[in-house]
């Protein structure tokens, strides 16, 4: 029977912000309620075949569009512990210059590198951040020869997978339980330490009068599939539902000052290279390396290959490209990311399940920077002696030499041809002391409010330019902290 009782803080969401929320609360003695609109699942149950792992783990089973035009694919996670049970564990601490930038332009306090250190080097311990324990597999070999031929700056990342067995599963849970998602340490730790999780449980409107909330409405799903509307009250309530329902939740709530106005992604370009041998880049980890020469503006890596995901990204031009499918051992996946600045919005869906809707400007910047690191990411892989590039580009099927490639450098993709995805969305509830621009104060108090706190990927105040899980970690733990000093 699940228990509805009050609390003394409410926690909305388990994924990166989320679990660290919870765990430092009910580890300095406060009692606390994480509520998670996703399901439980054991070890057991990861690494399925993808549709089923997308029915189980994804929101939307994997398909939430970002309008525009282009159009965007966007997942996340949708289970205990969010998306970092889903995601390729790469991890990055926040670059010093953008914590400069967020300074000066959110007015963004004690959140420089070193305010930052302790919080990083805790997630790292906790999380067993380090590199890839074996030989690099045959898709990062490559790609390390295209680096190496490029001269180009390039780096193997660490991830939040120690002792990864290459066994390609990242995206459908990991089975062997070496990365380490959410559910691996912190969630059980935050459940010894007192935190009381309801799964299957979605917020649907927060309770409050003048400046303070006292509790939140949710929906509760029953084993039998009965759905009970339950009320649960508490002093403080932390929304850490992800960079889309956080907004979507405070919208539904009538609270809006600066929330959703400024969604922000990492829009990604993929390509499939074809190489003269068999690279197995389905059964085997994703490429380890990312080329930051051109960074922040444009980073280049390797993407999750699967049966699945090589047959949509050929989908572009099907007709020429159906055949390459039967070479998809000689296949691997790459992207072209770059850091987004465009400009993005969430609403609280008008119609049906109430979930966000998304909608987001590719930038003419952000077109140039695809394109030119289309250029730069084909010729690097045909260097490294792919045999083609296919990009996932309607009406442009393949780039076969270093020649075809540069031509990107100059021209610009057609906007209506390009299929774009993205795995990274924050911003669209940016803190920082600089109310005009921000929906919170620099540690995630709602503005006009005295017991409402945002803490996951919603907060970060633009984008970071690098995988974002380290930031969501290291912000949430220096403001939950920052919470608890000051009760
Ligand atoms: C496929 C994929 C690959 C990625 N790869 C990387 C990577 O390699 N490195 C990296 O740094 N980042 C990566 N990311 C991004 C990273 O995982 C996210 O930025 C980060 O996990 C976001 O954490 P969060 O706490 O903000 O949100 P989430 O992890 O999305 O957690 C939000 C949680 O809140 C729950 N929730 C939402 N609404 C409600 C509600 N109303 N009531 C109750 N619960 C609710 C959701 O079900 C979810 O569990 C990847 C993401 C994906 C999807």
């Amino acid at each position: 029977m699940a228990d509805a009782r009050p609390a003394q803080v409410i926690v909305i969401g388990s994924g990166a912000g989320g679990a660290v929320t919870s765990l430092e609360l009910a580890r300095a003695g406060f009692d606390v309620v994480l509520i998670e609109e996703g399901r439980r699942f054991d070890g057991k149950e990861y690494g399925r075949d993808a549709t089923s792992a997308m029915a189980r783990l994804y929101r939307r089973r994997g398909m939430t569009p970002i309008l525009g035009r282009p159009a965007i694919g966007y997942v996340e996670g949708c289970c205990l512990g969010g998306s970092a049970e889903i995601n390729s564990g790469f991890w990055h601490r926040t670059p010093r210059e953008v914590l400069l930038r967020w300074r000066s332009q959110f007015d963004l306090a004690d959140a420089m590198p070193d305010d930052l250190e302790p919080h990083f080097a805790w997630a790292e311990r906790e999380l067993g951040v380090s590199k890839y324990p074996g030989p690099w597999p045959p898709s990062t070999q490559w790609f390390a020869r295209g680096i190496e031929r490029m001269a180009w700056a390039g780096q193997e990342v660490p991830r939040a997978a120690p002792g990864c067995s290459s066994v390609n599963r990242c995206a459908s849970g990991c089975p062997s339980g070496a990365k380490q998602g959410m559910t691996a340490r912190l969630l059980p730790q935050a459940e010894r330490a007192g935190t009381r999780v309801l799964t299957r449980c979605r917020a649907r409107l927060l309770l409050w009068r003048k400046r303070r909330v006292s509790g939140v409405i949710a929906e509760l799903e029953h084993d039998d599939g009965r759905r009970e509307l339950v009320r649960i009250d508490a002093d403080h309530v932390f929304v850490c539902a992800g960079p889309t329902e956080t907004p979507a939740l405070l919208l539904r709530s009538g609270i809006k000052y600066r929330i959703g106005d400024s969604l922000r992604i990492h829009p990604m370009l993929k390509v499939a290279a074809k190489f003269p041998e068999p690279v197995d880049a389905h059964s085997t980890v994703l490429p380890l390396l990312q080329v930051k020469e051109f960074w922040p503006a444009i980073s280049l890596g390797g993407a999750y290959s699967s049966l699945g995901h090589m047959a949509m990204l050929l989908s572009d031009s099907w007709p020429q490209l159906a055949p390459v499918l039967d070479d998809h051992r000689r296949l691997a996946l790459y992207y072209v990311a770059v850091k987004g600045t465009g400009a993005g919005r969430v609403r609280s869906s008008p119609v049906g399940d109430d979930e966000a809707s998304l909608r987001y400007h590719v930038s003419a910047e952000d077109l140039r920077n695809l394109s030119n690191g289309l250029g730069r990411l084909s010729a690097l892989l045909l260097a490294a002696g792919a045999q083609e590039v296919y990009p996932a580009i309607h009406g442009l099927p393949r780039i076969s030499s270093e020649l075809e490639a540069v031509r990107w450098l100059d021209e610009i993709i057609p906007r209506s041809a390009v299929s774009l995805t993205t795995v990274h969305a924050f911003s669209s509830c940016p803190i920082g002391e600089r109310a005009s621009r921000t929906a919170a104060n620099s540690f995630g108090k709602v503005h006009g409010f005295e017991n409402l706190y945002l803490n996951d990927a919603s907060i970060i105040p633009d984008s970071p330019g690098v995988n974002p899980q380290g930031t969501v970690m290291a912000l949430a733990r220096r403001n939950v902290l920052r919470f608890i000093a000051t009760r």
